[in-house]
């Protein structure tokens, strides 16, 4: 047992085997699984320990052109787009309802393919997908247009109609729950979709796509293609036949994705990009709760969240006081086996990442700012890295402006308010933002002048399926969730038809 408690052991023990078996590995088009037509595969680790869980298809190019092929055809010719649209959010509600009867087979593949908890995987990210789901299985009956006043003798309908075949990149951050903000408003709109997982963390989107097809979704509405970014990815994004493109991932690969579908054929793009979130604790805050709620901001999902609170403004007044108990927060935090009752931080996803986050935590030591506590590798197997706190962090450091997508919390400093307001928004990115303190005048300023997606009020991390999220700025395009989200997978349809009888006339 080390400074870390109990947890530390967990690391060395052998890792918990989960109760489920790798049933599905193969991409799935049409409503089959098959092979990648080059008949090659790549490997998905489990990040506990580093070893290869499962073999999976990697599709490429040849592989998105079927499977579009398959949507194409299931959206102008299949039942999908056709059929009622109560019937539509039946199957959609149906889904809902089979992924909850899976929910811990479903969590403790998401534990094992991405190293999250498997408490946070069953209790709080499957049910959130059927949320998601059965919020979508509520709108078909509810999309409908208008009919308009027009000068002269016209009748006009102003129809929404669904968009067509919609691509879906996803990251590996939230694998399934980035599933359902995705396949829940295009489905509910009537679309068919060809989605590329991320190539760390295929197996969830496998199992619970044949679970859709076993609850009614017809074949073709939803097509999987497990593969890379540089080969399946922006095949998808530059496909002549795919209507629209919705991403979720690095801003640089978003530029990527906008670049491919302007080159291609000007398809309408979403995009859910990057942050570097202010979390502002002000002078009358508790300091004991702004210490819970900015560490659970930071270091939830292993500090792999786009929104993540990663630069946690302190009022110079309580600043020390601050810094001190959070030091002592990340030292109480328990690291190990995801699997294992009572941890709250698992591994980080692969090498790449383990490595860049341990780049990071270098380029902070490097640049002056004081790090407080943890720094390294935690144990000596497995993407585990300790939780790490910096204060004395400064605008201008590389760890206060760039993503670390890692358990690194960078506390700093402000006077007063106007300040911290510039200082928030001096930034490329505007994914959110969380803001703490009493005073309702200060919640209401700084709500207003951040210039963010969403604003967090004495809380964070509030993804309720009705509340839309996106980006301002560098962060992305469009919003995710919520009504907003329908836009992205409808057309709007003028029919203006001249009235001819002469009873109107
Ligand atoms: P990424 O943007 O490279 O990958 C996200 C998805 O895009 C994956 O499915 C990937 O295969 C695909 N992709 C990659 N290159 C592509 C291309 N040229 N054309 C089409 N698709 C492509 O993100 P990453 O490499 O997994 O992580 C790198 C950084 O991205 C992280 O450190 C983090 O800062 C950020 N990130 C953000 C989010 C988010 O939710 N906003 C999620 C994951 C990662």
């Amino acid at each position: 047992v080390n400074r870390f408690g109990t947890a530390a052991t967990a690391v060395e023990e052998p890792p918990i085997r989960p109760d489920v078996k790798i049933d599905y590995n193969q991409i799935l088009i049409n409503g089959q699984f098959l092979d990648s037509a080059s008949g090659k595969t790549f490997p998905t680790y489990d990040p506990r320990t580093e070893e290869v869980i499962a073999h999976v298809a990697e599709g490429d190019a040849e592989d998105i052109d079927r499977a579009v092929a398959a949507a194409r055809q299931a959206f102008d010719n299949g039942p999908w787009r056709k059929m009622t649209a109560y019937e539509r959010s039946r199957i959609i509600n149906q889904c809902a309802d089979i992924v909850e009867k899976h929910n811990d087979e479903i969590a403790m593949l998401e534990t094992l393919d991405n190293g999250k908890t498997y408490e946070q995987a069953s209790k709080i990210e499957i049910p959130t997908v059927v949320r998601i789901l059965r919020y979508y299985a509520g709108w078909p009956d509810k999309i409908h247009g208008l009919v308009v006043p027009a000068d002269g003798p016209h009748h006009v309908q102003i129809m929404h109609e669904a968009i067509g075949v919609a691509g879906q990149i996803i990251p590996w951050n939230f694998p399934l729950l980035m599933l359902a903000w995705k396949v829940g408003p295009a489905l509910a709109c009537g679309n068919t979709i060809v989605m590329k997982t991320a190539e760390q963390t295929p197996l969830s989107a496998l199992y619970v796509a044949k679970l859709f097809h076993d609850a009614g979704l017809p074949p073709g509405v939803l097509n999987i293609v497990s593969g890379f970014g540089p080969t399946a990815g922006a095949a998808l994004a530059s496909h002549t036949d795919v209507d629209k493109v919705a991403f979720t991932g690095s801003t640089a690969t978003g530029k990527i994705i906008l670049e491919l579908a302007a080159k291609s054929n000007l398809k309408q793009v979403t995009l859910e990009l990057g942050g570097k979130s202010p979390f502002i604790v002000c002078e009358d805050a508790d300091v004991d709760e702004a210490v819970e709620l900015a560490h659970f901001a930071l270091f939830f999902n292993q500090g792999q969240c786009c929104c993540a609170g990663s630069r946690t403004f302190v009022h110079e007044s309580i600043y020390d006081e601050f810094v001190e108990k959070s030091k002592a927060r990340a030292l109480r935090r328990v690291v190990g086996d995801p699997f294992k009752t009572g941890v709250e931080q698992g591994p980080q996803i692969d090498d790449l990442q383990f490595k860049k986050i341990l780049g990071c935590i270098k380029s902070g030591v490097e640049s002056g700012a004081t790090l407080e506590t943890g720094g390294g590798r935690f144990g000596n197997k497995g993407f585990y890295v300790q939780p790490t706190i910096f204060s004395n962090v400064k605008d201008e450091m590389f760890i206060a402006k760039e993503e670390i997508f890692g358990p690194v919390q960078s506390i700093l400093k402000f006077k007063d308010i106007n300040e911290v307001i510039q200082r928030s928004n001096a930034s490329r990115y505007g994914l959110a933002a969380g803001v703490f303190t009493q005073n309702i005048d200060t919640a209401n300023t700084l709500s207003r002048s951040l210039r963010v997606g969403t604003v967090w009020v004495n809380c964070f991390d509030i993804f309720d399926a009705a509340i839309p999220f996106g980006g301002f700025k560098m962060s992305g395009q469009g919003r995710e969730k919520g009504i907003d989200s329908l836009k992205n997978y409808l057309q709007v349809k003028s029919v203006v038809t001249s009235l001819k009888n002469p009873a109107w006339l």
